[in-house]
């Protein structure tokens, strides 16, 4: 009976500690494409739904926001939004022939990240379109928190994926290894003693 106060005790101390962590915000804006026009809103929409499911899963409070219009601030935010470009093609973009988009970490302010929608939709039907947006920009937003071009050998920070991973994401998200999930919540809570201490 006593162990089972003390359990639940710990656990709320636990969900209090993550509730002090900052606000991920990423603008989205979407520069017209590849997949056909009524269905585009609603497969960003739901890869937006799904991307922000993945990084919940491993408590990190994310919101997208569309970037037209002058996007208000937010409460608790973790410093500046990351902003993402959904672009038809890779134009003259200097990305291997492959990847489906790119960010740049380093990058201290503007368009950090560039989807390819041409590349991600590719002979794909909305479905399949949609979850593999919401990975390829889970994916880039982690390079962007984390500030490395570094990749792991599974799950979705994976550098490239493979036939089978796909078939999985169908069923289920790819998971963030665990090197990762660590990573990233050092990473924004740097952005929130940093918020607490300027
Ligand atoms: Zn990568």
């Amino acid at each position: 009976m006593k162990l089972d106060w003390l359990v639940g005790i710990s656990m709320l101390a636990g969900t209090c500690t993550e509730a002090q962590e900052c606000r991920l915000v990423v603008d989205v804006r979407d520069t017209g494409g590849q997949v056909e026009k009524d269905a585009r809103g609603e497969v960003l929409m739901a890869a937006e739904t799904l991307a922000t499911k993945m990084f919940r899963g491993i408590d990190v409070d994310i919101r997208f926001r569309s970037a037209s219009g002058r996007p208000k601030p937010v409460a608790n935010s973790c410093g500046a939004p990351i902003l993402v470009s959904i672009n038809s093609g890779a134009g003259h973009s200097p990305v291997s022939k492959g990847a489906m988009a790119y960010a740049m970490p380093f990058a201290a302010s503007g368009t950090v990240i560039h989807v390819f929608m041409d590349r991600v939709a590719g002979s794909n039907g909305v479905a399949l379109t949609t979850i593999l947006l919401a990975h390829v920009m889970v994916h880039e937003i982690t390079h962007v928190i984390e500030k490395t071009g570094e990749h792991s050998p599974d799950g979705v920070m994976k550098a490239h994926w493979e036939r089978a991973d796909v078939e999985q994401m169908k069923c289920a998200p790819l998971q963030f290894a665990e090197k990762d999930v660590e990573q990233i919540h050092i990473a924004l809570a740097r952005y929130s003693t940093a918020a607490l201490t300027e």
